[in-house]
């Protein structure tokens, strides 16, 4: 694999035409940009870390979801990890590492009030993106605001070995909760078991989920962090205890289809009681603050465990937009713009 490129030509990934179905490079454009301008109250960055993340997928369509579309001939938009290399904003310095520039690129203009100061020896620098950034407070979101697992319960979560799913797991088993973790192959269920400490994981692609699900889960299910939906969510729904809670989090496993199929059949949400809850993270900006505070430390001391998934250079990350909605990824995806702080 090439290695990523040092400061150079200014380049952005471009979005060429909306993907039908599955996106693929042939989607995007790599191009040359001109090197972005400090205005006043803003900061320039030069991109280290790119986060790829499932909800990108969603931008690409031409219908608004719950966020504003990304238009054919823009850059495509992503979470940044960059060091400051001009500022004209009175609360970043050149050298300073900042999280929050946005955007496929090389090289991005950003207004400060939307940037966080990181502290370069606090914890790796791509953690922000990960278990310390957007997916790890999205857990910590769902888990502790929806699900509130309790001891003794039973708690599962898909795409476990997920950057989201390996965070809420973990959450649960602090908690005092049964963990049974669903992810896709068995070296992402050893890991989930071996790794994360989850008492149970199933393969989602095993020739009879249910009734492994079922056996995994002997007392039914108090607690489901959906992250996947179909056939997954199907199986998970029969197990439901009276009284569950349901965190919806994301269904990864349609965000490629055209259209979305019919839906469950959710009369047993009256019978059993059960309270199913969808949530977006960013709705409450303070989360970001709050899990940041909560695990620095148990990130710094290996209590919460993390796994990452690097491909190096911009220019494959259309590449690795496609692998993470076909399970290609095993932990964070990331890109590797550049080296250094
Ligand atoms: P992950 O790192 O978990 O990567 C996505 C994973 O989804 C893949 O690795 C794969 O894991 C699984 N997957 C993909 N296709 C399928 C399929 N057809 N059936 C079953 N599993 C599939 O991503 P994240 O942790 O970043 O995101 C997890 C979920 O959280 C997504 O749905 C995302 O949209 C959602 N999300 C929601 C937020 C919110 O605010 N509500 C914020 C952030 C994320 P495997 O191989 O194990 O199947």
């Amino acid at each position: 694999m090439a290695a990523a490129p040092q400061a150079g030509t200014p380049r952005a990934v471009v979005v060429k035409r909306r993907p039908a179905g599955e996106p693929t490079p042939e989607d995007f454009e790599v191009r040359d940009i001109p090197m972005p301008v400090a205005e006043p109250g803003s900061v320039v960055t030069r991109t280290i870390w790119l986060s790829i993340d499932p909800y990108m997928r969603g931008r690409l369509r031409e219908e608004q979801t719950y966020a504003v579309a990304v238009q054919v001939g823009e850059v495509m938009t992503g979470e940044t990890v960059g060091v400051v290399i001009d500022s004209k904003h009175p609360g970043f310095a050149p050298g300073d590492i900042a999280l929050g520039a946005r955007g496929w690129a090389t090289h991005l203009a950003t207004p400060g009030e939307r940037l966080v100061k990181l502290t370069p020896d606090a914890a790796p620098l791509s953690a922000y993106l990960g278990i310390l950034g957007m997916p790890g407070t999205t857990a910590f979101a769902g888990v502790t605001e929806i699900c509130k697992p309790q001891a003794g319960e039973t708690f599962v979560v898909s795409a476990a070995s997920g950057a989201v799913g390996s965070v809420a797991g973990q959450l649960a088993k602090r908690a005092g909760a049964t963990v049974v973790g669903i992810a896709g192959g068995p070296d992402k269920c050893l890991w989930v078991q071996e790794n994360l400490g989850f008492d149970a994981c199933v393969d989602h692609r095993s020739l009879d989920l249910r009734r492994e699900l079922e056996a995994a889960c002997p007392k039914g299910i108090d607690c489901y962090f959906e992250n996947v939906g179909g056939a997954v969510q199907a199986a998970v729904f029969d197990l439901l205890n009276p009284f569950a809670r349901v965190a919806m989090c994301g269904m990864v496993s349609q965000y490629n289809d055209k259209t979305f199929p019919p839906g469950p059949n959710l009369g047993f949400v009256v019978g059993k009681r059960v309270l199913i809850q969808g949530f977006i993270v960013t709705d409450t900006p303070q989360r970001f603050t709050d899990w940041r505070a909560m695990a620095e430390p148990l990130v710094a001391d290996g209590t919460l465990v993390y796994r990452e998934d690097v491909i190096e250079g911009l220019e494959n990350a259309p590449e690795a937009l496609t692998g993470i909605l076909t399970g290609r990824n095993f932990g964070k995806l990331l890109v590797r713009v550049s080296h250094g702080g």
